[in-house]
């Protein structure tokens, strides 16, 4: 059996923490099964679907590289669906209701005034010709619904273990809307059918569709795919994720400069068994990716965590794998540069910040005029290396009597313009003795 996976976001905004992670679970089982990720943009709802939100999502996962064999939208399919509809119509397994949605809200509270689950009575079921007619006539059109067989439904999630629902227990779904639009729970199935979906993982709001969903399968004649349902993402408050902080978009991400495997890296191992840490490649934590190292639990996500990972990954990067990007940042200085400054980076354009301490212009911070013009005096003549920080500060001190904090502070400050960064040592000999003077003088250079 070739594994067959679907992602299938509405194109109704574009990819933020909580729904990338669905995107990056299905797409390390289908790297690790050496099967297909099939994209599939759940569009039936025409208001709020997008053009431009389905096109930011490719964006957004193409940037995450993540790779797809296949993409379908489902507003291309309808002719699918109404032919499975068809079909369930002819087996009496959908039927027409008429409710309003005041008269089945009304219906709810009754049923649970009376202590009793508020399940759907079927009321419809029952409707004569003549009644449809007259519900028709004051220019109702009916939504259809989904009539489930009361049994009890299972399946071995591949996340939650062992599941039973009584589908007798439950409201038969509708599937098609008063307007005549379907819902997603129908298009869903159609297509996982259609395309040869094998593994419906999803996140575990979803759950509770999974047994209607079930049901369709076997009413359509169709082998019932296996499913997986894994934890969904919180915020540090506890609450599910806001779709509308800009900061948890993948857009906002990449623009905040976040490195794309930062950001897999992080979704794949939060809330699993395996320790948050950095992976250089999608392949990689494919390799390592299980089922069974998935929590119960939501996992928490924290920005700050992100960023710590972000930071990391950057400080073990070689300098072959970021020399283009640095180039297109404007940044020189080859490795040595690189060397230098990568462990003092949050993201990758931090580099620019220190490119300009290294070749200015920069405005010194002087603090004690008089130590720095000692200071000034006391530079050894280049070619300078990487002993030459120590040579020179041995010297001042020497000449100064300033130690610690006290003598690297002032120079630091007057040569870098702040109070941390890199190990000077390195930095001084690419900063070089004219700019080092300058500096030193108070001059921007
Ligand atoms: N469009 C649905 C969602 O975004 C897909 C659910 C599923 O994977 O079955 O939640």
């Amino acid at each position: 059996m070739t594994v067959t996976v679907r992602f299938a976001p509405s194109p109704t905004g574009r990819l933020h923490a909580g729904n990338i992670r669905t995107a990056i679970i299905n797409a390390l089982f289908a790297g690790k099964e050496g099967g297909n990720l099939i994209l599939r943009l759940d569009d039936t709802d025409r208001g709020r679907s997008t053009k431009e939100f389905a096109r930011g999502i490719e964006e957004d996962i193409a940037w995450l590289g993540l790779t797809w064999s296949a993409r379908v939208r489902q507003s291309d399919r309808i002719a699918l669906y109404d032919a499975a509809v068809e079909k369930l119509k002819e087996m009496g397994r959908l039927y027409p209701a008429y409710e309003t949605p005041e008269e089945l809200d009304l219906k709810r509270k009754r049923q649970l005034a009376r202590g009793k689950p508020p399940v759907y009575d079927r009321a419809a079921l029952t409707l004569t010709d003549e009644e449809k007619a007259k519900f028709e006539a004051e220019g109702r059109t009916p939504h259809w619904r989904f009539l489930l067989e009361p049994r009890d439904v299972v399946w071995d999630d591949l996340v939650r273990g062992h599941q039973h629902v009584d589908a007798g227990s439950l409201s038969d779904p509708v599937l098609i809307r008063g307007d005549g639009t379907f819902l997603y729970i129908l298009p869903s199935v159609v297509d996982d059918i259609d395309l040869g979906v094998t593994h419906v993982i999803r996140g575990e709001d979803h759950v509770a569709n999974t047994a209607p969903q079930i049901q369709l399968f076997e009413a359509l004649g169709a082998v019932v795919p296996f499913f997986g349902h894994h934890n969904l993402l919180v915020g540090a408050d506890g609450q599910a994720l806001s779709k509308r902080d800009r900061s948890l978009s993948i857009q906002g991400m990449h623009a905040e400069g976040l490195e794309p495997l930062a950001i897999v890296s992080y979704a794949a191992t939060i809330g699993t068994s395996d320790p948050v840490a950095p992976h250089e490649s999608v392949d990689e934590l494919a390799r390592a990716f299980a089922f069974g190292k998935l929590s119960r639990a939501p996992a928490r996500f924290d920005p700050h965590e992100l960023r710590l990972l972000n930071a990391k990954l950057l400080h073990a990067r070689p300098f072959p794998a970021v020399a283009g990007q640095l180039e297109d940042l404007g940044v020189g200085g080859g490795e040595a540069f690189w060397e230098a400054v990568r462990g003092n980076l949050s993201v990758l354009a931090d580099a620019q910040e220190w490119w300009a301490v290294v070749a200015g212009p920069l405005e010194p911070v002087i603090e004690d005029t008089g130590f720095c013009d000692a200071a000034a005096k006391m530079l050894p003549p280049e070619p300078w290396g990487e002993h030459s920080w120590g040579e020179w500060t041995a010297a001042v001190k020497a000449e100064t009597g300033a130690k610690g904090k006290a003598l690297f502070q002032p120079l630091r400050l007057a040569l870098t313009g702040k109070t941390h960064g890199p190990e000077l040592k390195q930095l001084l000999p690419m900063i070089g003795r004219t700019r080092v003077l300058s500096r030193l003088r108070g001059e921007a250079a």
